[in-house]
């Protein structure tokens, strides 16, 4: 895409959205960003004026004067200011598909996506291409934009992409050498209008795939399988229960007649195992030797909050899984230990049943500790099945698990919520559990 001489209307002052406004400035494009959150809200909103043309407080209709509008994936589509866009042919895209549009030909794209495992299995992937000797950036969803890189330039061999729903929503030429769908279970249906409509739009990462292109699933999840017919190039199959392009049987991943052993891979448990294959699989198409890639399993770091062990006290240990924020993420937590756990769980709810635990916690819970917005939607829900304590207040809750825990006993934060109705982020409600755990003494 020519960039020089074009204008862009960028909507929303969120990281991708300053990214892509940086990168067209820096190729000579014209850009002005449109913010809906008042100026005082915006912590670096004198550098952003220094830089560029800018409103805030509201979209006006200064934005339907640009040649094509990028959207901050936190926007809804429906705001009446795109639908004048609409009526106008202005072109609406995502960050990502301006990233894919400027990026150069030579760098191939993995993009990853999911309702769970995202950022681990795209960590991985690029962990294994980096040993491999690859030149790899990781982008997307996990934190760092896709434009913020030298994507215009030769020198980057793979791109790897964590994509969430919401960046999959304004994509039209976008197109993955290997896109992958980890799994689909119910998250931010406070977005969508249905599970099916979630679901759809985790497959437009499959758009515009050939047949040199691979298209990757996981063979155990049911909600992929109704939307298969999307796939239109070469499709392969990870399982934990079947044995199909690569599966996991005597303790080894199984793939292409090798066997790599997990014994000695740095991530663990039945969710882990299925993130490893999808990214055996993800750089099955470049020729890298088995030995390098079991290298980089048992070389690669563990993501923080994500069922992380934190300490040991006194014969009590603890795990933060701050990352968990729906129920099938809490499922694998509890199917990861061999023997029941004391479980924190609550927080801000996202729409979802918590029903779908009950038989796992009534098999893999020593006791659940409830705290945080959720208390009685989950109390209702719970009830009768597990046992159950509850407190508001967090350092209290963590307190109470351990003072009624005796050696041997381990200590889960899994919220199955957002961190939203007491923290900014999983990450501040992460550091909080494990600053409150290093301080207890019984
Ligand atoms: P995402 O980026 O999709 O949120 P993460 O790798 O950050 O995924 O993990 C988020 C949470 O989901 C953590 O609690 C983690 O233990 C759990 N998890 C990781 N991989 C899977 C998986 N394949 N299936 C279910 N849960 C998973």
């Amino acid at each position: 895409m020519i960039i020089k001489g074009k204008k862009f209307g960028i909507l929303g002052m969120a990281r991708s959205g300053l990214s892509a406004a940086t990168k067209i400035k820096e190729l000579d494009g014209f850009v002005f960003i449109s913010e809906f959150k008042k100026e005082d809200f915006i912590t670096n909103s004198n550098e952003i004026k220094r830089n560029f043309t800018c409103e805030f407080g509201g979209h006006t209709e200064k934005i339907l004067q640009n040649d094509i509008l990028i959207l901050s994936p936190g926007i809804p589509r429906d705001i009446p200011i795109l639908q004048k866009a609409i009526e106008q042919n202005i072109e609406i895209i995502s960050e990502i598909e301006f990233s894919f549009r400027i990026k150069h030909p030579h760098s191939k794209i993995i993009a990853i996506t999911g309702s769970n495992g995202k950022s681990t299995t795209v960590s991985l992937i690029h962990h294994i291409l980096q040993t491999a000797g690859f030149n790899s950036i990781l982008a997307g969803n996990i934190g760092t934009a896709f434009s913020s890189y030298p994507i215009e330039k030769s020198d980057i061999d793979f791109i790897v992409l964590e994509l969430s729903s919401f960046q999959l929503e304004l994509i039209s030429k976008f197109k993955a050498n290997v896109a992958a769908v980890l799994n689909i279970t119910p998250d931010h249906l406070n977005r969508y209008k249905s599970f099916d409509n979630y679901a759809k739009t985790k497959f437009n990462i499959f758009m515009n795939q050939n047949h040199q292109d691979l298209a990757i699933l996981n063979m155990d999840d049911k909600a992929s399988a109704k939307f298969t017919k999307m796939i239109k190039t070469s499709l392969k199959y990870f399982s934990l229960n079947s044995k199909t392009d690569i599966y996991f049987e005597n303790k080894s991943i199984n793939f292409d007649s090798k066997q790599y052993p997990i014994q000695r891979s740095t991530i663990q448990g039945p969710h882990n195992i299925a993130n490893i294959m999808c990214s055996i699989l993800a750089v099955s198409p470049f020729k890298i030797k088995k030995d390098v890639i079991q290298k980089a399993l048992e070389t690669f770091s563990p993501l923080s909050h994500r069922l992380e062990f934190v300490q040991e006290i006194e014969g009590v240990k603890f795990y933060n899984d701050s990352k968990a924020t729906n129920t099938d993420s809490v499922k694998y937590a509890l199917l990861s230990f061999n023997k029941p756990i004391r479980i924190i769980m609550g927080g801000a709810g996202k729409g979802e049943d918590y029903s779908i635990l009950t038989p796992y916690l009534h098999i893999h819970a020593k006791k659940v500790y409830l705290t945080g917005d959720t208390i009685a939607e989950m109390k209702s829900t719970f009830e009768g099945s597990v046992d159950l304590a509850i407190n508001k207040d967090f350092e209290d809750i963590i307190n109470m698990a351990f003072s009624e825990s005796e050696k041997g006993d381990i200590i889960v934060l899994s919220p199955a919520c957002t961190s939203y109705d007491r923290f900014k982020n999983f990450e501040e409600r992460g550091n909080k559990f494990k600053e409150i755990v290093s301080g207890l003494k019984k």
